[in-house]
């Protein structure tokens, strides 16, 4: 992701910012602008509490292959990881890393919560992009 659009998403990024709908109380995580369930349009800004479980998990243990070179490296250097999709508190399901975690502690169905990480620096510019991931919520 260019590095404007990541300023741009940042709030969203940060703080599991979807939406919810005034007419069915459904939530959305990401963001949209018409419901799902009911058509509404008026939907509004909603701050996920970034508390869920594990639905399902798994383990990468190579790295994805990426045009920037110097990306690919960082990549490498931060496997194995734990990549889940975890079912947020309120409904919406999301995949984030796990993070500190080891091996025996993943478990599906497993409490995690959000915490604010380092993603990715990019190289020689020095940008570094953060976001969210999630750990064991002992
Ligand atoms: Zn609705």
């Amino acid at each position: 992701m260019a590095v404007p659009k990541i300023w741009r998403k940042i709030p969203e990024y940060y703080n599991l910012i979807g939406k919810l709908c005034p007419e069915c109380n459904a939530k959305f995580f990401p963001k949209r602008t018409v419901c799902k369930n009911c058509g509404c349009t008026r939907m509004q800004d909603y701050k996920f509490e970034g508390k869920g479980k594990i639905v399902t998990y798994t383990i990468i243990r190579t790295s994805m292959s990426d045009p920037e070179q110097e990306i690919n490296e960082q990549a490498a250097r931060n496997i194995p990881y734990a990549l889940a999709i975890i079912k947020l508190k309120e409904g919406p399901m999301l995949t984030a890393q796990i993070i500190d975690c080891g091996d025996s502690e993943l478990n599906i169905g497993k409490k995690v919560k959000k915490v604010f990480r380092k993603i990715l620096e990019n190289g020689p510019s020095g940008v570094i992009q953060y976001g969210y991931k999630f750990k064991i919520d002992k």
